[in-house]
């Protein structure tokens, strides 16, 4: 790293401490998205974290920039209001898989077939870590809790596959033991011009004893190593249904361009909502509709 982004991540790092537990992926997350953030050099003011609750949803309070920890599955609304109400910010959603896929599932769905200008980054460590290790929406079939003793019965929801079908222009998959690939996922949706979903792998270290940090590590591999086209949609959703023993794969399954959900507004083209003059604008008539 440069001795200019080294002093970026100073900058970037808040003046509150991490209280995970020693292990869990969420610090390396953290350490994904800093140096990416320090790497692409955006001004502190330009950026927005959201995020919503659980874990990983304390991450906004360790990074030195704007921030917003909002309700339990709603990082989405949220991220779609600051991004509509200035698209010249960045923004980026954080959050677990049961915020993200569970509680939030159908925001998820209805957002990321908008093509907003947002990165989402789903913290998926395939379990409710904050309420003490429920199931959550990724479990594997089988999975034992203590909100499912006996073994979940369904099938875990498959999130790539998810956005890839509903619509996001992105979809990656990292690995929180892996950062630097990780940074660079993170780096390039944040450039992605669109919806950018990336989950990423990470161990719950006290709650889940099944996908530890050397499960991750015996059974996935990289698309890039394999040749893979993330311009084929089709190739993209058979990689997305790839799960098996030694063959889970993360990266870059599937890029598309096209027009973003803000550049259909007129009204933002030449300058962002909230830079327009309202002054003289007269609202009366439509406070006069809520008496
Ligand atoms: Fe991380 Fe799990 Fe601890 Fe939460 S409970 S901080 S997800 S290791």
């Amino acid at each position: 790293m440069s001795v200019m982004n080294r002093s970026r991540m100073d900058e970037l790092t808040g003046r509150e401490v991490p209280t995970w537990c020693p292990g869990c992926g969420d610090f390396n997350i953290l350490f994904g998205i800093k140096s990416a953030l320090a790497e692409l050099d955006i001004p502190r003011e330009d950026m927005v974290l959201v995020s919503g609750i659980g874990c990983g949803s304390k991450l906004p309070h360790f990074v030195n920039t704007y921030g917003f920890e909002g309700l339990h599955g709603r990082v989405l609304p949220v991220a779609t209001g600051i991004k509509l109400a200035n698209n010249k910010l960045t923004v980026i959603g954080v959050g677990g898989d049961g915020d993200a896929y569970g509680i939030g599932g159908n925001h998820f769905l209805h957002v990321i077939r908008r093509n907003l200008d947002i990165t989402y980054i789903v913290q998926n460590n395939a379990i409710y870590g904050l309420t003490k290790g429920q199931t959550s929406p990724t479990s594997m079939q089988g999975f034992k809790s203590p909100s499912t003793p006996s073994g979940v019965l369904e099938e875990p929801v498959n999130p790539i596959s998810m956005g890839i079908a509903g619509g996001a222009t992105y979809v990656a998959r990292g690995f929180a033991y892996d950062p630097i690939h990780l940074k660079k996922l993170i780096i390039d949706g944040i450039k992605h011009k669109g919806f950018s979903l990336i989950d990423v792998f990470q161990p719950c270290v006290t709650y889940n004893k099944i996908n530890t940090v050397d499960w991750y590590k015996e059974n996935t591999y990289k698309l890039e190593d394999k040749g893979h086209d993330p311009t084929d949609r089709v190739q993209a959703m058979k990689k997305a249904e790839e799960w098996a023993p030694k063959s889970v794969p993360i990266g870059l399954f599937y890029k598309e361009d096209k027009p973003t959900y803000e550049q259909g507004l007129p009204q933002m083209l030449d300058k962002p909502l909230v830079k327009h003059d309202i002054s003289n604008v007269d609202i009366s008539e439509v406070l006069e509709g809520f008496k």
